[in-house]
């Protein structure tokens, strides 16, 4: 239960959901939108008793969340008021974390990395870029220009339990857990960035790389976690990590059933991680001791951004509005429910 005056400035855990418009085809297919957002905090879903006249069997559920974002909403509003509120963490000695979560199609990679293709002639920035430039902001402002920070990132993908590199041709690199509870991806490559035009090559270049070589672009990204870091070091050492994701599709969780033995493992492998990462966020959220970020690769890698006092997380929760959707929509929102 989230109070809806509450400033999110006092919680260590953000969720916000965010609709995208209906798109051509579904207006092509008559398609009838199911989700109305009737504040920012508030969002409906009608949902289809039956499936035969849609309009006459709507039963309408009814979702709090810290921020709902309508179809109206453009990506710098939606960071506005999801990451930007963490990048200041990072300056601080702490982790902040952002997730995109939802079915595949719903909006993650527009919302997380925008897109920078140039093929698009609305090419727009997304999370990944926005974030990059407030840090260069704040990096050169008086209070933090003397402290000789420097800025690198890294772009990796987990697929089916394995780490791949995305600014290094998907080199595959080993997880480690050394005594001292530490986790590190060996070999993940960190490039140096000096300016948020740096940073905005290094997306180009992992976004790219993320879709090279598949016939089916969506549907291969579609069973990854995509993971971008933004971090601040010092001397060499580590002072703050952004972790901004973009997460497997959900419904890939469910692909366990009806397919072949790869794609039950990737389904498998996908809920798994969903439901680990549900739970480490929740336990940051309780202050709890216990963290189960062993549960899975993908909470493994971002351990040290469940526990410590100064860690912070925001999640995403993307929607389809159209009817077809509606079963996925569902559930993106009962997860999303559940998170906080
Ligand atoms: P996902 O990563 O969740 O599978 P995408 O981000 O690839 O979904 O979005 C699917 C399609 O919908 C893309 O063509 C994308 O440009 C478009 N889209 C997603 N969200 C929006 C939005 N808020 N406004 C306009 N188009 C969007
Ligand atoms: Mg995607």
């Amino acid at each position: 239960p989230i109070s809806i005056n509450d400033p999110i400035e006092e919680h260590r855990i953000c969720v916000c959901v965010r609709k995208r418009p209906l798109n051509k085809q579904e207006l092509q297919k008559k398609e009838c939108d199911v989700v109305t957002v009737p504040s920012k905090c508030v969002l409906m879903v009608h949902e289809p008793k039956q499936k035969v006249d849609l309009t006459k069997y709507l039963e309408t559920q009814t979702f709090r969340f810290d921020f709902s974002f309508d179809e109206t909403a453009t990506n710098e509003m939606v960071y506005r008021f999801t990451a930007r509120p963490l990048v200041e963490t990072i300056f601080e000695g702490g982790r902040a974390t952002c997730f995109a979560y939802g079915q595949t199609g719903s909006g993650k990679t527009h919302t997380m990395g925008g897109d920078l293709s140039g093929r698009n002639q609305n090419a727009s920035k997304g999370i990944y870029a926005f974030a990059s430039q407030d840090v260069f902001l704040l990096l050169n402002q008086p209070r933090y220009r003397s402290q000789n920070l420097e800025v690198y990132v890294t772009f990796f993908e987990i697929y089916n339990g394995k780490v791949f590199d995305l600014l290094n041709k998907k080199a595959k690199l080993r997880v480690l857990e050394d005594g001292k509870q530490q986790v590190q991806v060996v070999g993940l490559q960190e490039e140096p960035v000096s300016c948020a035009e740096d940073v905005i090559k290094m997306i180009t270049i992992g976004s790219a790389c993320r879709t090279s070589g598949q016939t089916f672009a969506n549907a291969n990204s579609s069973r990854s976690h995509a993971c971008f870091q933004i971090i601040l070091r010092r001397r060499g050492q580590m002072i703050g990590k952004f972790s901004l994701v973009d997460l497997a599709g959900n419904e890939r969780g469910a692909d366990t059933s009806n397919a072949d033995r790869l794609t039950r493992m990737e389904g498998a492998e996908i809920n798994k991680s969903l439901l680990a990462l549900k739970e480490c966020i929740r336990a940051l959220g309780q202050n709890k001791s216990h963290t189960p970020f062993r549960e899975s690769k993908l909470t493994q890698v971002l351990r040290d951004s469940f526990i410590g006092a100064n860690s912070r997380t925001c999640m995403i929760a993307m929607i389809s509005p159209g009817m077809n959707s509606c079963e996925y929509t569902l559930n993106t929102l009962r997860y999303a429910d559940r998170v906080k």
